[in-house]
């Protein structure tokens, strides 16, 4: 038996209620409200569940550190389904997160065959993409990235294959190279707080990502060399893997405190300030101090055709540098939810949740709720016809993406100094 949810099935259908059951993700909307200001991402139902976003939330609120960080493989040239999580990223760097993008090329290379003269012809279009949208901070590609690679090594000791068989229903002929690009994702998650320093980490990913963001949290447990318990009537540092003197540093630090075999009782003082204090003490005895990296989970914009979109079919979207005509002829044609006659459709409207072109503007086109109300209104009244609001929206398509791509021009320096 392996997950269901693998990340590199072709099958990327998620039972969004099983998921939140059976492994723990809780809906967004209650954590949204800890935020300064909600965006339009979790306004409109797009992201709809994290992990432990509450650490990010009060970071974000109270303005202390955070990272935030994304990986992209690069398969193939970026398009349209690439833009929600770049637009979250930028998003919470704008809250205040340090950014880091990985090009995830050993990834592309050893699951997806590409060469590495293509991973980095194809990377650099994606860290345009993200500079033209506003992103700041740290990229790297995975294969160039020495100390990732290190980390990657620590991380590998704490995975076995029957983990891997579980998760990714790897078998007896998986190559050994897909095991070694599924360790240097965990430190590609892990990374930010090795480089910059302990501190709470956002992950926003797309449900079938799951399984990467429970194997990384599983891998930053194993690696801390405590744990900090409460445990109602007293608190205590509980070593896990510690070094003996870094136990006696526990116990110096908070005067006190009662030192026990493999723990140190430290009832009375704050949780917050002890968990800090043991950070540092584990980083100076060798250990990496992590935070449980936390995660969003966005849904997936359906195909502009109706299905799924994918790179591997052409008219379920269109990358960001396609030529005027195609994506003309791309959004003229996409799958709508009005009715078969003109009559019926301004006797009854149409449906915009079951329309390519209206989740089109929810997901990107209309910033704005107040114009995207609108259109539903106009759609739903019967007001519009489809062949209208497809020639608005193209309108709006084309605005966007004549502005990206002079902004991704301007930024190509930025890119090419990766
Ligand atoms: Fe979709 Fe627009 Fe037609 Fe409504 S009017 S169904 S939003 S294309």
């Amino acid at each position: 038996m392996h997950s269901e949810v693998n990340p590199w099935s072709n099958n990327q259908t998620v039972d969004v209620d099983r998921l939140f059951a059976e492994f723990g993700i809780e809906p967004v909307s209650e954590v949204a409200r800890r935020l300064p200001e909600v965006p339009s991402f979790m306004r409109r139902g797009i992201v709809v569940g994290h992990r432990d976003y509450n650490l990010v939330a009060d970071a974000i609120r109270n303005r202390t550190p955070f990272h935030v960080l994304t990986g992209f493989m690069p398969s193939g040239l970026p398009h349209l389904g690439h833009l929600m999580v770049m637009k979250e990223v930028v998003w919470h760097v704008r809250q205040g997160g340090n950014g880091y993008v990985a090009v995830a090329d050993r990834e592309a290379h050893a699951v997806r065959g590409i060469s590495w003269e293509k991973c980095r012809e194809y990377g650099k279009e994606y860290l345009k993409a993200l500079y033209a949208l506003g992103f700041e901070g740290k990229t790297y590609y995975q294969s160039r990235n020495d100390r990732l690679k290190d980390l990657a090594f620590e991380a590998s000791t704490k995975v076995n294959f029957s983990e891997l068989a579980a998760i990714y229903g790897f078998g007896p002929e998986t190559s050994l190279s897909h095991a070694v690009s599924v360790i240097t994702q965990v430190a590609d998650i892990l990374f930010p707080q090795l480089d910059a320093g302990p501190a709470p980490t956002i992950v926003p990913v797309g449900l079938d990502q799951d399984p990467h963001i429970r194997l990384t949290r599983d891998v930053a447990y194993k690696l801390r060399q405590f744990t900090v318990e409460d445990r109602g009537d007293h608190i205590s540092v509980r070593s896990k893997n510690a070094p003996e003197e870094a136990l006696e540093a526990v116990h110096r630090t908070f005067p006190g405190s009662k030192k026990y075999a493999g723990h140190v009782d430290v009832t009375g003082l704050p949780q917050a300030r002890v968990e800090d204090a043991v950070r540092e003490i584990e980083i100076a005895h060798g250990g990496f101090g992590f935070y449980l990296p936390s995660s969003t989970y966005h849904i997936f914009m359906p195909g502009l055709q109706g299905g799924k979109m994918s790179s591997s079919v052409p008219e379920s979207s269109f990358g960001f540098y396609e030529s005027d005509k195609s994506i003309r002829k791309k959004v003229m044609a996409a799958k709508t939810g009005g009715r078969m006659t003109l009559e019926e459709q301004k006797r009854l409207g149409g449906e915009p949740d079951a329309c390519s072109v209206y989740l089109l503007n929810l997901f990107h086109m209309l910033e704005d709720d107040v114009e995207l109300a609108d259109l539903r209104r106009r759609c739903e009244s019967g007001e519009l016809t489809c062949g209208q609001c497809k020639k608005e929206t193209l309108e709006r398509v084309q605005a966007f993406l004549s502005e990206l791509r002079d902004k991704m021009d301007s930024v190509e320096h930025l890119a090419e100094e990766v």
